[in-house]
C-alpha cells in the first residue's frame, strides 16, 4: 500500500498507508486525534511487489489485524533429536 502524508495543524505532518482506491482527504491525527488534512505529495510507491514490501505490509497489518492463535507458542528447549535433525553435523559428534 502506498504511504500518504497528512498534516495536523497542532502536531505537524505524519504518514499513513491506505489503499489507492480508498485514500481519504482527512483522517484522525495519530497523536491528538483531531482532524488532519491530506497533503498532496507523490504517493510513496516503490517496488510494491517486492518481498520487502510484502513483509512491511504484513508487519503493518499485524498492528491492526493481529492473528488469532488457538494455543500458546511452544516454549522451552527443542528436543536433542530435533536439534540433531536440524544440523546433520551434530550426529557425527561423540555421545555420552
Ligand atoms: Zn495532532
Amino acid at each position: 500500500m502506498p504511504t500518504y502524508q497528512f498534516r495536523c495543524l497542532t502536531c505537524g505532518d505524519f504518514d499513513r498507508t491506505y489503499p489507492i482506491a480508498s485514500v481519504p482527504d482527512h483522517t484522525r491525527c495519530v497523536e491528538c486525534d483531531s482532524s488532519a488534512r491530506r497533503v498532496m505529495t507523490a504517493a510513496g510507491l516503490s517496488s510494491g511487489n517486492s518481498q520487502a514490501m510484502r513483509l512491511l505490509d504484513a508487519t503493518a497489518r499485524t498492528a491492526s489485524e493481529p492473528r488469532v492463535v488457538s494455543s500458546p507458542p511452544r516454549s522451552g528447549r527443542p528436543s536433542p533429536r530435533a536439534v540433531r535433525a536440524a544440523d546433520p553435523r551434530l550426529s557425527t559428534l561423540p555421545r555420552p
